[in-house]
């Protein structure tokens, strides 16, 4: 803590560094780490040898312009542990991220990473109002998904208590709200919004609660819900950003300014470029972000393609801390959703659909928010030897559907059959999804 500053902040030299400082600092651990994955990873190796790229080659930040990009197919192609930079030996945490096609892409911890990321998630954590006096609810799910035990290991570093209730339940949830004397609570913006409800539906005052803040990632979300958010809860709604590949929560982390994400740019070096030329956006402009793990060990990531969607903010913030800062995650640019937290691409779908032989691959997903829970309705089509049989066995036909999907993403889906042409045709590339969310 640090009383120069309007707010705590856990770790002042780190976060407040004067940027010319930071820049030696990425540098040289840029310089580490090609060295690192040369020697180290396979993959990189052939790489950079490929691209007659040399780790010698690499003085300035600048040359990371240089380096190949790192896909999540790469990760998936090197399925489970080829991208690994350390024997097995050295990995003490395995995660995945929530699968896509089928497979997870799965990450490797070791001790420091996990200190890496305890530290991140400090940083978060404190940013987003929690001190060593909090108690905090960590409503993430623990297991394969990082959400649950990043942040319990960053709270645990804090010297918080935290309380490991992980997803669900919201019976308990709200027990423990109220038992518990939680001040910080740690779940996706719309489990938040869920809990809201619930805790109006069982006619509990939600200002009698202890609760002050909320530390929401994982999934879009908007200024419109934040504000319904710390309307109906009422407390301060802050927005944490991280992907499992990179490290999971703890990337980025907005402050008490509520004004964009500080990224941690020691640890992850970002670039935002144009997502269909490859090339740097100018200053400012919305882009695809891309991530350089700059001290990881187990798995470490050169110019990692998140996928997501943001920009850098300019100026200074407020709040004392010079990391740059992310603009909220606007979108991506591929076309997976996330659906309660679960990563689903149209194209899973669609492998499922073709296999049954009662339905034409003409389909198209309807997305809604129904109680601020995500329902996804896939329409599909019968095919017309079905629809000339009397229309019997159709249900059975859905729930087959419905069985065989859940199968390959893992939750549940709403299947409705609906008759030969029904699904709006095309001239173009088919309108596969229709999210009514309305996140941006
Ligand atoms: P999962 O196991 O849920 O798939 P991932 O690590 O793969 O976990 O999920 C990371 C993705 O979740 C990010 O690439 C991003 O698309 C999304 N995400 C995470 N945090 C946020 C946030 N604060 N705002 C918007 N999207 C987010
Ligand atoms: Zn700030």
């Amino acid at each position: 803590m640090n009383k120069q500053f309007p707010y705590p902040i856990w770790n002042a030299e780190m976060e407040t560094m004067d940027l010319e400082t930071r820049k030696t600092l990425q540098l040289y651990r840029l310089k580490e780490l090609v060295w690192y994955v040369y020697d180290n990873v396979p993959f990189y190796k052939k790489k950079f040898d490929e691209m007659g790229v040399k780790p010698s080659e690499i003085k300035s930040l600048d040359d990371i312009l240089s380096l190949p990009f790192t896909l999540k197919t790469d990760l998936r192609d090197n399925y489970p542990y080829a991208m690994f930079a350390v024997p097995m030996d050295d990995i003490i945490r395995i995660h995945a991220s929530s699968g896509t096609t089928g497979k997870p892409t799965v990450v490797g911890y070791t001790q420091e990473d996990i200190d890496t990321w305890s530290e991140v998630m400090a940083r978060s954590l404190m940013s987003g109002g929690t001190t060593r006096k909090s108690i905090v609810q960590n409503a993430y799910g623990y297991g394969l998904f990082t959400g649950g035990l990043g942040v319990h290991y960053g709270t645990e570093l804090i010297g918080a208590s935290v309380i490991p209730v992980s997803g669900g339940n919201t019976a308990r949830q709200i027990l423990l709200l109220q038992d518990f004397g939680s001040d910080v609570m740690t779940c996706t913006p719309s489990y938040s919004l869920f809990l809201a409800e619930e805790i109006e539906k069982a006619g509990i005052d939600a200002s009698s609660l202890k609760l002050r803040y909320g530390i929401f990632g994982a999934e879009p979300w908007t200024e419109a819900m934040r504000g319904e958010i710390q309307k109906r809860l009422p407390i301060k709604a802050i927005n944490i950003y991280g992907l499992s590949e990179i490290i999971g929560p703890g990337v980025a982390n907005e402050c008490q300014c509520q004004n964009g994400l500080h990224i941690y740019d020691d640890h992850f070096f970002p670039e935002i470029i144009n997502p269909e030329t490859g090339e740097h956006v100018k200053d400012g402009e919305m882009g695809e972000l891309v991530i350089t793990t700059l001290t990881k060990k187990g798995i470490p990531l050169i110019r990692y393609r998140t996928r997501d969607l943001t920009r850098i903010l300019p100026g200074v913030c407020p709040c004392g801390r010079t990391h740059p800062r992310i603009d909220r995650i606007m979108g991506r640019s591929d076309d997976m959703l996330i659906i309660r937290g679960v990563n689903v691409f149209p194209s899973q779908i669609e492998e499922v659909l073709v296999k049954i032989e009662e339905v034409a691959p003409h389909y198209q997903l309807i997305v809604e928010r129904e109680h601020n829970l995500d329902v996804l309705t896939v329409m599909v089509e019968v095919n017309d030897k079905i629809f000339s049989d009397e229309i019997k066995g159709l249900e059975a036909i859905e729930k087959k559907v419905e069985h065989d999907i859940h199968q390959m993403i893992g939750i549940s889906v709403v299947v409705k059959l609906v008759e030969p042409r029904a699904v709006a045709r095309s001239e173009g590339k088919a309108k596969r999804v229709i999210d009514n969310r309305k996140l941006q």
